[in-house]
């Protein structure tokens, strides 16, 4: 999904990344990275919601595409954030990619990434069909990501659960159209459902120049562990 929005001149947020950015110049969001004491690394939600307001501020207020990876997390970011997008003039969606609990276990236990071709490990990495331990593309061998490790993918989905229908809630009670896509189809059928559902949220006319390409402000939220 994150792929086929960079590709479609859309940005992608990523709490985790942009709370790295933006820590190098604010003290205020460097110090509750540092005192986070949250297992999984969360912040308190004043701090993810200031920096949401942020990229909405920076991205999507002048008639771009933003595509939240696995944000909102809890309701009271949901609330916030329908709140900015409100004050802003965004028109949003969501897109839910939805599988039951055993084929989330699943997919986390199986997925290894490659350091080489992914530095920052965020996609999967396809193994070799001969030597399944390395990566088909450049043969180094792959590893687990850390938020992969069994104890801290248990408490991740934990908190998914705990949090997920009422995030959902606030969200569908706000008017945001919401698609939910089955991802335990095959991979290319559920690559064509979420590109349609992103293609409904975001549509992008090609003779438009990038300036032009959504006369709303739109933003996007794809859920998923
Ligand atoms: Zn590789």
């Amino acid at each position: 999904m994150a792929l086929t929005a960079e590709r479609r001149d859309a940005r992608v947020f990523r709490l985790r990344e942009f709370a790295h950015q933006e820590a190098q110049t604010d003290r205020t969001v460097a110090s509750a990275l540092v005192r986070s004491r949250d297992p999984l690394g969360w912040l308190p939600d004043g701090v993810p919601t200031v920096l949401v307001r942020r990229a909405l501020d920076g991205y999507a207020s002048d008639g771009g595409v933003l595509l939240m990876e696995s944000y909102p997390g809890t309701p009271n970011q949901a609330r916030s954030l329908v709140r900015d997008l409100s004050r802003l003039g965004c028109r949003g969606g969501l897109i839910e990619l939805a599988a039951p609990e055993s084929v989330l276990l699943n997919r986390i236990q199986q997925r290894l990434v490659c350091a080489v071709c992914d530095p920052r490990r965020r996609r999967p990495a396809q193994p070799r069909l001969d030597e399944p331990g390395r990566c088909d593309s450049c043969g180094t061998e792959l590893e687990r990501r850390a938020n992969d490790a069994p104890t801290v993918a248990a408490r991740r989905l934990d908190r998914y659960q705990r949090y997920a229908p009422q995030t959902l809630a606030v969200l569908q009670a706000s008017g945001l159209v919401c698609h939910t896509v089955d991802s335990t189809q095959a991979e290319p059928l559920l690559i064509a459902a979420a590109l349609s559902a992103f293609r409904s949220l975001a549509p992008v006319h090609p003779s438009l120049p990038r300036k032009g390409i959504a006369r709303d402000n739109r933003f996007l939220t794809d859920a998923h562990v």
